[in-house]
């Protein structure tokens, strides 16, 4: 499991609870004896690999088209969240200066758990909060590189791959993007994603770009036997990453329980809890959305 904690949580095997990372996993253990029993006799998901064509903001996009722009307020901040008999009142500011406000029965806040502290809630919320400002988030750069197909030796038969810790390698990952979705990158060159950093090594998330061009080209070049320079390169730093579900995570979600149960029509939804991959996110919020919907 190291290897698939420290690429897809970017985190440290040793502080993740499997069960709140991995619950399928977990529950394999549990049912079948081991993990590789329940891959073997549990019957299969159906899975896919899903991606969108223009990238992530299709999905930001095909979620504004049905509210309109009319009702959107986007780049505005938050000035004032108060609760009333009749629900939420949210005072903001937007870019221009313009000062606005609304009402709502219902308020999702979706904004990671770093940025709540910047919230403008009353007391009575922000101390059920509290729990989650020393919750890790550790820093993950990507760097990420086209080439041409003829100047990779290696196949790129598989989704990519990612490195144990006891390799003591510079990169968590490197995925194989254009093996499963074809279309990120012209006819003839392949997209390589070089995934640098995580809870163990943060420091090598900082490197300054020269240093990860030497991470990157060292890796591929043991890794895939490449040589040449890359046609295209891109370097994306997130300085928080990906959520730990270490083993504080069910008292923090527990906060959160405590503080939606405390303030009716209060709800906080995104990757800090209950699971980090994307279709997670989706397929939750979509569930609130429509129970919210439902009255
Ligand atoms: C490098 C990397 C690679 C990943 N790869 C994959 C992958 O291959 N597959 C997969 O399933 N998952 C992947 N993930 C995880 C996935 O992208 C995230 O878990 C998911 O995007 C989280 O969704 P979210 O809505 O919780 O947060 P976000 O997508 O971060 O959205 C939060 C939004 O809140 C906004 N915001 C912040 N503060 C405020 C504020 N004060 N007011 C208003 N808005 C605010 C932000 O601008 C942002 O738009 C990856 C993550 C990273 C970092």
């Amino acid at each position: 499991m190291d290897p698939v904690i420290s690429g897809v949580h970017a985190g440290d095997p040793a502080k993740l609870v499997m069960a709140d990372c991995f619950p399928r996993l977990h529950q394999f253990e549990r049912e079948y004896g081991s993990v590789l029993n329940g891959l073997r006799r549990a019957p299969k998901l159906a899975r896919k690999v899903v991606g969108f064509p223009r990238g992530m903001q299709q999905l930001a996009d095909a979620m504004a088209a049905p509210i309109g722009e009319a009702n959107l307020r986007l780049r505005s901040v938050a000035t004032q969240i108060r609760r009333d008999a009749k629900g939420w009142n949210i005072a903001w500011r937007a870019a221009d200066g313009t000062e606005d406000g609304a009402s709502a029965k219902h308020l999702i806040v979706t904004a990671p758990h770093w940025h709540w502290g910047a919230l403008p809630f009353d007391e009575t919320v922000t101390r059920l909060l509290r729990d989650w400002e020393n919750a890790q988030v550790p820093a993950v750069t990507v760097v990420a590189r086209g080439y041409a197909v003829t100047d990779i030796p290696h196949p790129l038969d598989g989704f990519g791959y990612l490195t144990p810790g006891v390799e003591r390698r510079e990169v968590l990952g490197c995925l194989f993007p254009t093996s499963v979705l074809p279309a990120r990158a012209p006819e003839g060159h392949a997209l390589l994603c070089c995934f640098i950093g995580g809870a163990r090594r943060p420091d090598l998330a900082a490197l300054p770009d020269e240093a990860l061009r030497k991470v990157v080209d060292a890796e591929l070049s043991t890794t895939l036997g490449i040589q040449a320079a890359p046609r295209k390169e891109w370097i994306q730093r997130w300085e928080r990453a990906i959520p730990q579900y270490d083993a504080g995570q069910r008292r923090r979600e527990e906060a959160l329980t405590q503080a939606e149960a405390a303030h009716p029509g209060l709800h906080f939804h995104g990757a800090f809890r209950g699971g980090i991959s994307l279709m997670h996110v989706i397929r939750s919020g979509d569930a609130l959305g429509r129970t919210l919907a439902r009255g």
